[in-house]
């Protein structure tokens, strides 16, 4: 089972991927990871993915592809694998479907945008251990101070309000319309991501195992 999850940032996406990969024992195939490994670890495609990736532009699609189709045809793929972070927009998907990269489901997570800027504007990492917290949701102790180092908490520079705003256009304009694309292939299907973590992944894995529409 090969899947696809989808979510604005806040949705929970990260934290129900792990749990899917857990229970089905399949890995998490996170674009964003590779890319970076491939700078440490990969002389030969370094070179072509650096340049991109120094000037913040997105890395090409066929090079993304080759990237992709190497990782999946390793073992730990072969009982499915679930994307993270790719594709991004249809013109990613089209290639996808191109070069024979098959997905099976497509879940959307769907989160109100309200609560998606209550949640992203809420969060805070350790400045030492990078222990998450919330300032609702996942309180310290102490105020400002991490549980389990002491550490200074504070707020990534992508969970400041401006920041956040763009972040949800960028969702709503370009990764959005893989809905409308999925669905016209038969594959998409969407989960309340509004409740807790637990009911939300009970409704993924009822999709997932083909118990719910
Ligand atoms: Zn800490």
């Amino acid at each position: 089972m090969n899947i696809l999850l989808l979510g604005a940032p806040g949705a929970g996406k990260g934290t129900q991927a792990a749990l899917i990969s857990g229970k089905l024992g399949i890995p998490i195939i996170s674009m964003g990871d590779m890319l970076r490994d491939i700078l440490v670890e990969d002389e030969s495609l370094k070179e072509q993915v650096e340049p991109y990736m120094r000037s913040g532009r997105l890395v090409p699609d066929d090079i993304v592809g080759v990237i992709l189709r190497r990782r999946i045809e390793k073992p730990d793929c072969k009982g499915g694998f679930i994307l993270d972070g790719y594709p991004r927009n249809v013109e990613q998907a089209k290639h996808l479907d191109k070069i024979g990269v098959n997905i099976d489901k497509v879940i959307g997570i769907h989160v109100n945008k309200e609560e998606l800027v209550s949640r992203l504007v809420g969060r805070r990492i350790c400045k030492s251990c990078a222990a998450p917290f919330h300032v609702s949701f996942k309180k310290p102790v102490k105020e400002g101070v991490c549980d389990f180092c002491g550490g200074e908490l504070i707020s990534r520079k992508d969970d400041v309000a401006d920041v956040i705003n763009t972040r949800l256009e960028v969702y709503y304009e370009q990764t959005r319309p893989l809905e409308g694309y999925y669905y016209n292939l038969g594959k998409f299907f969407v989960v309340n991501g509004e409740d807790s973590v637990d009911s939300v992944n009970n409704m993924l894995m009822n999709v997932v195992e083909g118990i719910a529409q």
